[in-house]
């Protein structure tokens, strides 16, 4: 069954056709000042009289969708990490490039094909760079990505090695959104910046649609980690189409974690209002300025009584490391950080408590982080008498 949808912005809620010509609502972007996050994003919303399969809840049709390994990841119980006896890792680190980026690429490739077009436009801090050039190389589309000349230089590797074309920034994150939507509009092409195009809130539902299939029923409790807010926009939504079909009935608390050093929205929901920060983390996949899915993550924490919590860079290096140890599962910082905070809030949170930790991207592509917290053996022996 093909399933009717719209946009409808979330701010006014007027209603657009999904098309590719459209990405924010042409009535509230014009609110836009900069150093902001971005006004006037799009949810895509269903219509139907009749009962809906969660396999239907996509905006366009399964056909378009390419044959790749994206999405359906490991939900598994770490029986050594924790005594919490429903403690869930859901390994996104399972995904095609090693990131859960993945899931908003394949829904913008997707889009891509049936419309015919070739090639797609975005800039990323690292890992929406390398998704969208590996998912890009597997479609057969030309991508072009802008990256802040300080990304992780495995993140650079990996997209090159894809066959992306990479534009180096002489600037921040920031400046290479901007130089690459000026680019995209000069040359008509298609856009996957995060939170500028819908697809990619949409398209990272995905994984709630999975946590409840994979479980048979809602968490109680969601950890994600959060930069631009786009993955916890992603998350509240699948949670909310579940809800609107029927097959849930509450939605679950979402804890967003951040750094320390990386706390626009944590902020934002204590005070209400966003101040610009100068980001500094070791978590560069949640290091940001402004998260430009600012506003829309904020109204989801808010409308549903979601929780924020921030830890340290220690702490995350050593959850990193616990969670190697202890699970067999190597995350980058970005994606242990909920672990850290799971360790930091475990005493409020009841002990049979359904728990889902997102462990978004694999510890490989940052492996001079993981370098802090290791010894590396002194010398290279000859034999085995010189064992100590
Ligand atoms: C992008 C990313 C995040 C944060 O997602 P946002 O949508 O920016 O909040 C977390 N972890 C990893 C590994 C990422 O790549």
């Amino acid at each position: 069954m093909s399933i009717q949808s719209k946009y409808k912005c979330s701010e006014c809620g007027k209603e657009f056709e999904i098309l590719p010509d459209i990405m924010l609502c042409p009535i509230c972007r014009e609110k836009q000042k900069p150093e902001e996050p971005l006004h006037g994003i799009l949810e895509v919303q269903y219509f139907t009289g009749s009962s809906v399969k969660i396999e239907d809840l996509l905006p366009l049709e399964q056909k378009w969708f390419p044959n790749i390994p994206v999405g359906s990841t490991p939900l598994w119980k770490a029986e050594n990490l924790d005594v919490f006896p429903n403690l869930y890792l859901k390994d996104d680190t399972c995904n095609l490039t090693g990131s859960f980026k993945d899931r908003a690429s394949i829904l913008v490739a997707a889009f891509a094909k049936k419309h015919q077009i070739k090639e797609i436009v975005l800039a990323s801090t690292g890992n929406a760079a390398s998704s969208m050039a590996g998912i890009g190389a597997a479609c057969g589309l030309k991508i072009t990505i802008f990256l802040p000349k300080t990304a992780p230089r495995a993140k650079m590797i990996q997209s090159l090695q894809y066959g992306a074309k990479v534009i180096s920034v002489d600037g921040n994150y920031d400046k290479a959104f901007d130089m690459s939507l000026e680019y995209s509009k000069k040359h008509n092409l298609l856009s996957r910046n995060t939170a500028y195009n819908p697809l990619t809130i949409e398209g990272k539902k995905s994984v709630s649609l999975e946590i409840f299939q994979q479980l048979r029923k809602a968490p109680d409790y969601v950890f994600v980690p959060v930069g631009d807010g786009v993955i916890i926009s992603g998350v509240y939504k699948g949670f909310k189409d579940l809800i609107q079909f029927g097959f849930i009935e509450k939605m679950p608390t979402i804890i967003a974690i951040q750094a320390e050093g990386s706390a626009a929205i944590h902020d934002a929901l204590k005070s209400g209002t966003f101040r610009a920060v100068n980001s500094r983390t070791v978590a560069d996949s949640i290091a940001v300025d402004v998260p430009k899915c600012g506003y829309y993550a904020l109204k989801q924490l808010q409308k549903y009584q979601g929780r924020s919590i921030l830890v340290s860079d220690e702490e995350i290096l050593s959850s990193q490391k616990q969670l190697s140890k202890k699970a067999g599962l190597f995350a980058e910082p970005a994606a242990a950080a909920p672990y850290a905070g799971f360790l930091k809030m475990k005493t409020k949170l009841p002990k049979n408590a359904t728990i889902v930790l997102l462990i978004t991207g694999t510890g490989l592509k940052d492996i001079d982080a993981a370098m802090k917290k290791i010894t590396f053996p002194k010398n290279a022996i000859r034999s085995i008498e010189e064992i100590q």
